[in-house]
């Protein structure tokens, strides 16, 4: 079995990044975003219980109309759980099928909502990459072109950053470092959790 290690972080905090140079280091990477949209890919059994649930107006030349759908479980609590009650347990399957046949010493599962869906369960460890609040701001603004309220809604439904912090097993402190400074750390954990394999 390969090592699980989830990674996690807030919004902007740099996440993303971390797990592109994880992957350049030939590191397998099973991405909870990308994951959640396969299985509502056009043809995908869920995406035919989402049209019938929510009409077609869900559809949009046949592909999930996200920013609709997103309208709606946004203003209504009862919908979110039906959504998420429908699309959590196949996410969580089709990852543990992807980690079940991951190659490597370890693999990484990227998750933002790691530990709010509770996937820390699939991971041995978990590595949070950090970043105060005001740089997640700044970072997340200046890469979506998105305002400061919209940044700082997303902050505060995430779990906060104590809980989160408190929760990992290896930290990444993206405060003061510079691209190149992240990918040598990135590089420094690589080693440490080659050596947890063997
Ligand atoms: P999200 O949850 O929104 O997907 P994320 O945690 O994946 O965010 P990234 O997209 O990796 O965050 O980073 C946000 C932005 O900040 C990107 O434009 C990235 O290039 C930049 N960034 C991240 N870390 C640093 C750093 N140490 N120095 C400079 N820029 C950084």
């Amino acid at each position: 079995m390969t090592l699980i290690i989830g990674l996690t972080g807030g919004i902007g905090s740099g996440k993303s990044t971390v797990s592109r140079f994880f992957s350049e280091l030939g590191v397998q990477i099973i991405d909870a975003d990308l994951v959640a949209r396969q299985v509502v890919e056009k043809g995908q059994p869920a995406l035919r219980k989402i049209e019938l649930h929510f009409g077609n107006e869900v559809l949009m030349d046949g592909e999930l109309n996200r920013t609709f759908l997103r309208q709606i479980v946004f203003k209504n609590e009862q919908e979110k759980c039906w959504l998420n009650n429908l699309l959590h347990p196949l996410i969580r399957a089709q990852m543990v099928e992807q980690l079940a046949k991951a190659k490597g010493d370890y693999v990484l599962l990227e998750a933002p909502l790691l530990f709010e869906n509770n996937l820390n369960k699939l991971s041995d460890y978990d590595l949070v990459v950090d970043a105060c609040p005001a740089l997640q701001v700044t970072r997340a603004c200046a890469r979506d072109g998105a305002g400061k309220e919209v940044i700082d809604a997303i902050i505060a439904s995430q779990i906060d950053r104590q809980t989160r912090l408190q929760k990992a097993d290896f930290i990444i402190d993206n405060n003061d470092l510079t691209l190149l400074a992240l990918k040598k750390r990135v590089q420094q954990l690589d080693a440490q959790f080659r050596k947890l394999k063997n």
